[in-house]
């Protein structure tokens, strides 16, 4: 039996939305690969300049030694001088003096003799006489000529209680044997004004430590942590075991703000320039611009499923009315207008294709008597009791309806006059067997049908004309005694 509805449209509607749903999906999903893909450049952009700048930063401060180096080779030059015409080193003092002011960084400027006693002193003469402790002082031997020694001493180590940078030019015979020394005593006190003179925004950080992490300088400073050792940022390696450069992301174990580090190590020094720029802050434009895109799309997402939903209903609303229009109201099956578009159908289907067509009218018998003596609900399911044989007793492709009142059509394709009154006489047997309706009291009402049966004719060129045939089948059905198939 085909139903007097159509699914077509809702079909079609819900493949249309799934597309476009599965579109919304794979564009969020897009863009939410391609917003972390660009976070992870972001990172790694500002990776690479903080890298960069602590490069900067540590040449920098290296210059700080290699100018300390140009004057101890001076200084060398003139001690060499000296020795070569064994005039006594302490003469050397005011030159020390004088090289000792041109360089701000320097504290003090210093000669050793051969046995590594201090014979001339720049600023702090108390030292004048004593013995060494430099590591080259108790080298067995040196290569000939000028050797340079670099040797930091950690605040808990140096002589003054503060972290110190020794840089010192050995001068030694051609046999290796030294003969006097020139070293440069750089506190590295000043690494703190040093440092900030660099621009450093409010939430980024620069700082300079030594490999075992003791902090020499900070900006933004920190005065209560310089000279204290600090852990590698979590997730990293111990300072002394960090190669020349590196980049990373740790939250500071200092101010605990998550920051991209780039960072390098000072060539043959024993500093560490850090570079940190915040997080939060190097991420901003990009948070903004996901913000932006996170709100657009939901926009759409929202637009887009407030269509498709005011679509569906429309849809089904549509379906409902279509249904309404096409179906009789107390059975269910289809209606009049339905039974007549059908019928229109299947006469110009049947002439194109010169198929047999042939239509049953049914109606009951004696109904105003079952009304009357049952009751008008009765009479009601007796109705429904005929709509609901019908089905059971034709094929797939026939179309059954209810006409009005208590007549009832069907439209049989494809079958001809025998065909079709066999078909009636199983319907009129179905219904005369019928025990599905009841009275109050549990009675059997018991009912009949008169059936009509018409195929189309030549010269039939219309489904009125068919009906009228039935019509007639059906009166005669009546006239003779009901309950019975009659052949139009
Ligand atoms: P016949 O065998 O000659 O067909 O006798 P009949 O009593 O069935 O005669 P008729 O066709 O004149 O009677 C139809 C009656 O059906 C008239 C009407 O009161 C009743 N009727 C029409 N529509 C409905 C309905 O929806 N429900 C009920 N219960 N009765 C209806
Ligand atoms: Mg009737
Ligand atoms: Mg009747």
């Amino acid at each position: 039996m085909t139903s007097p509805s159509s699914t077509g449209p809702v079909a079609h509607a819900l493949i249309a939305h799934s597309v476009l749903i599965f579109f919304l999906l794979a564009a969020g999903g897009w863009l939410v690969l391609d917003f972390s893909r660009e976070r992870e450049r972001t990172v790694a952009e500002v990776s690479r300049l903080a890298m960069h700048k602590s490069q900067l930063v540590s040449a920098l401060f290296g210059d700080t030694f290699i100018a300390a180096d140009y004057v101890l080779r001076d200084m060398a030059d003139h001690a060499e001088l000296a020795l070569a015409k064994k005039t006594a080193l302490i003469d050397l003092t005011p030159l020390l003096e004088k090289k000792l002011a041109s360089l701000p960084a320097l504290t003090d400027l210093v000669l050793l003799d051969g046995h590594c006693r201090f014979v001339a002193v720049a600023s702090i003469k108390s030292f004048l006489g004593k013995q060494s402790r430099q590591r080259f002082c108790s080298a067995a031997s040196h290569q000939p000529g000028q050797n340079l020694h670099i040797q930091y001493m950690p605040a808990e180590t140096s002589a003054n209680g503060k972290p110190v940078v020794l840089i010192s030019r050995v001068i030694a015979t051609p046999q290796g044997h030294m003969q006097a020394a020139v070293m440069a005593v750089i506190e590295l006190d000043f690494a703190q004004g040093w440092i900030e003179a660099f621009t450093v925004d409010a939430p980024d950080v620069l700082t300079i430590v030594d490999t075992e992490g003791v902090l020499i300088a900070r900006n933004p400073p920190m005065p209560a942590e310089l000279g204290k050792r600090t852990a590698a940022p979590p997730g990293q390696p111990p300072f002394e075991q960090i190669g020349t450069a590196t980049t990373f992301t740790a939250h500071s174990p200092l101010d605990h703000s998550e920051r991209i580090f780039g960072l390098s190590r000072l060539e043959r020094f024993p500093f560490i320039t850090l570079v940190g720029y915040d997080m939060q802050h190097s991420l901003e434009g990009w948070q903004q611009r996901a913000r932006q895109f996170a709100l657009g799309y939901a926009a759409l997402a929202l637009l887009s499923i407030g269509l498709l939903r005011a679509h569906l209903r429309t849809l089904a609303q549509s379906r409902a009315l279509h249904t309404l229009a096409t179906t009789d109201a107390l059975t269910g099956i289809a209606n009049r207008r339905h039974l007549f578009e059908r019928g229109e159908q299947e006469v110009t289907r049947a002439l194109r294709y010169g198929k047999p067509l042939s239509a049953l009218m049914i109606d009951i018998d004696l109904f105003k008597t079952i009304n009357d003596r049952w009751g008008h609900p009765s009479g009601d399911q007796v109705i429904r009791n005929i709509a609901e044989l019908m089905p059971g007793v034709l094929r797939a492709v026939d179309a059954c309806g209810r006409l009005g009142g208590e007549e009832f059509l069907a439209i049989l394709p494809e079958t001809d006059e025998e065909g079709a009154s066999s078909l009636a006489e199983r319907l009129r047997q179905a219904v005369e067997a019928s025990e599905h309706v009841r009275a109050d009291n549990g009675q059997v009402i018991r009912h009949t049908v008169s059936i009509g049966v018409a195929a189309l004719a030549p010269g039939d060129t219309t489904f009125e004309a068919l009906l009228r045939r039935a019509d007639l089948a059906l009166y005669r059905a009546k006239a003779s005694g009901r309950n019975r198939v009659t052949k139009g």
